[in-house]
């Protein structure tokens, strides 16, 4: 069975769809993971994502290895562990930019579709129900207000021991939602036959629960 979870940044799309999958017992996978690994690599490379020479040898030259430990997953690139790195607003905000580019979704792909094709997956990201797969069993999109949604990114932050700028979060999320909504190729949208779930003023156990039931009624 495939759920397809696509929402905009900090709708809690990674952790509720973590809980979700160690229920039904099924694999999660974070797309947004491999977008952040290219966007890394574009990043410590220095690589002219405009030149599109630079871009196509930098995407021949990305290794990604996607691995499961104990149901988590953990990114690769070559044979490092980038999981962790992948993380920061720096690297986030790299992704949203290049994943807008065509090669690199091209690059995305068949790697996504394949681990779908191969497991019972919970898969989030921006264009999986509308493009990745188009026939999973159940699509939800979920989504949250702006300040929400950088308050939560804020609080993440904050436990991390970073020292945050609530503003300069909530600007980093429209400018986000922006690029991720008004692309081109496989923009940010709910898909026709997705199930719509605010999450502003539920709480992470409330929504998994809701997905649980939706996905159990499949
Ligand atoms: O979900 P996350 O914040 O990790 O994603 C980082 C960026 O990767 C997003 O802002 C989006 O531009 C891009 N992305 C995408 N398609 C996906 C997953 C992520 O374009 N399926």
């Amino acid at each position: 069975m495939n759920i397809a979870i696509d929402g905009p940044a900090g709708a809690g799309k990674s952790t509720i769809a973590r809980l979700a999958a160690k229920e039904l017992g099924f694999i999660y996978v974070d797309t947004g993971a491999m977008y952040r690994a290219i966007a890394l690599y574009l990043l410590d490379n220095k690589t002219d994502i405009y030149d599109e020479t630079a871009l196509k040898n930098a995407l021949d030259n990305i290794h990604i290895n996607i691995v499961y430990e104990a149901g988590v997953q953990h990114v690769f690139l070559d044979l490092q562990d980038v999981s962790t790195e992948i993380r920061s607003e720096k690297v986030g905000n790299m992704a949203s930019t290049s994943s807008a580019l065509p090669p690199v979704r091209e690059k995305l792909l068949d790697l996504q579709r394949d681990i779908a094709a191969k497991n019972d997956v919970i898969m989030d990201g921006r264009d999986i129900g509308t493009n990745i797969l188009p026939n999973a069993e159940l699509k939800i999109y979920l989504t949250a207000s702006v300040d929400v949604r950088a308050k939560r990114r804020y609080e993440e932050l904050k436990l991390k021991g970073e020292n945050p700028d609530l503003e300069e979060i909530k600007k980093g999320i429209e400018t986000r939602d922006y690029q991720d909504m008004n692309r081109d190729i496989a923009p940010l949208k709910q898909a026709d036959d997705a199930v719509y779930i605010d999450s502003s003023d539920l709480t992470i156990a409330e929504v998994v629960d809701k997905i649980i039931d939706l996905a159990k009624n499949k």
